[in-house]
């Protein structure tokens, strides 16, 4: 008999073949009445398939009661109830590693759209703008300060990328890194003060809410950029869209919300600021390539084996 899981979401195609195949799936995002699924299959299911956008809060863990394992698709475990995971025995596994590049990818894509104006160039080449006018010109990146808030797995690989861009690398976090050459601060308003940039990507959750404050903002200034492709609870979104509003702070680039895919109005008009659909891994490789790790860990655990990527 096929060990029974819940999915909370839709995984890519490829992915969904083989869980459809090695498990019985019961498909929490096409029920009708989701509720009414859950209790009836609730006495049954051993495994869920969920992702970093869904996750699993502690009445969704709570509400199976034989559950021993959560494989997500992400690396950003803040939407899982991690101490109900604990406390229940349930096996966490996220997708580390396999998107960090795509990720890096997007932070300097969208730090460069930002400063240099990408997509209001293409609008005014499209618009049949060139021959009538002159694009302004826009900012530098070579010779800026960049400072990194969480210097992890995405952060040292956005880092590595900016350094060529001639880009001097600092970075905060809850302790200074061996063998890493770049200045550390143990303070993050010290650091803000100190670059023209700030990339944010740390993880989300209670830890780090609202970690770039008023103060943060206000240390980085007019002429300070902000790129966040960590979490939209990271920063006090209304102080952020009110100094870009204001013209306190010089841009913003963001792939991340705090009420996604609800992004605030003030910011759609706002030339300072590029905007992204929380596509930081949305490559069709990456996709894949989480997708097989999400399987490999689900596959293991119910084959007795050690999964792969474990969280808790
Ligand atoms: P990671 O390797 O665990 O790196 C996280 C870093 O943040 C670590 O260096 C950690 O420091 C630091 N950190 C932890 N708590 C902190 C705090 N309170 N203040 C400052 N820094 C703190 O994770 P990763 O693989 O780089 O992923 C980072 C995050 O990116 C994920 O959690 C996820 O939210 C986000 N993400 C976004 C996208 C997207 O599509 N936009 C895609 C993937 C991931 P220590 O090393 O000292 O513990």
């Amino acid at each position: 008999m096929a060990v029974e899981i819940v999915q909370t979401t839709a995984m890519p195609p490829a992915i969904q073949q083989v869980l459809d195949r090695e498990f019985h799936v019961h498909r929490l995002w096409e029920a009708s009445d989701r509720n009414a699924l859950l209790k009836q299959v609730a006495p049954n299911v051993r495994g869920m398939v969920t992702s970093g956008g869904v996750g699993a809060n502690r009445a969704l863990i709570e509400a199976l009661p034989r559950l021993e394992m959560i494989s997500s698709f992400g690396v950003g475990y803040d939407s899982i109830d991690i101490d109900c995971a604990k406390e229940r025995g349930v096996t966490v596994t996220n997708t580390p590693d396999v998107l960090t590049d795509d990720v890096a990818d997007t932070a300097m894509a969208l730090l460069l759209a930002m400063m240099r104006r990408i997509p209001q160039g293409d609008q005014f080449v499209r618009q049949g703008q060139w021959p009538k006018a002159k694009f302004p010109l826009t900012d530098k990146l070579g010779g800026k300060k960049m400072g990194v808030l969480g210097l992890g797995r995405i952060g040292q690989a956005i880092a590595r990328r900016a350094e060529p861009f001639n880009v001097e690398i600092s970075y905060f976090g809850p302790r200074r890194k061996a063998d890493i050459p770049w200045r550390y601060y143990d303070n993050l308003v010290a650091m803000a003060k100190d670059v023209d940039i700030l990339m944010i990507a740390c993880p989300g959750g209670k830890e780090t809410e609202g970690l770039v404050n008023q103060a943060v903002i206000d240390a980085l200034g007019p002429k300070g950029y902000v790129v966040n492709i960590a979490r939209g609870s990271v920063v006090v979104e209304p102080a952020l869209v009110t100094a870009l509003v204001e013209g306190k702070l010089a841009g913003a680039g963001l792939d991340v919300f705090a009420d996604e895919p609800n992004v605030p109005e003030a910011l759609w008009k706002l030339d300072s600021v590029t905007l992204a659909p929380h596509v930081g891994s949305a490559t069709h490789a990456t996709r894949q390539a989480m997708g097989d790790l999400v399987l490999k860990n689900i596959l293991a655990f119910f084959a007795g084996q050690p999964v792969l990527t474990k969280v808790v």
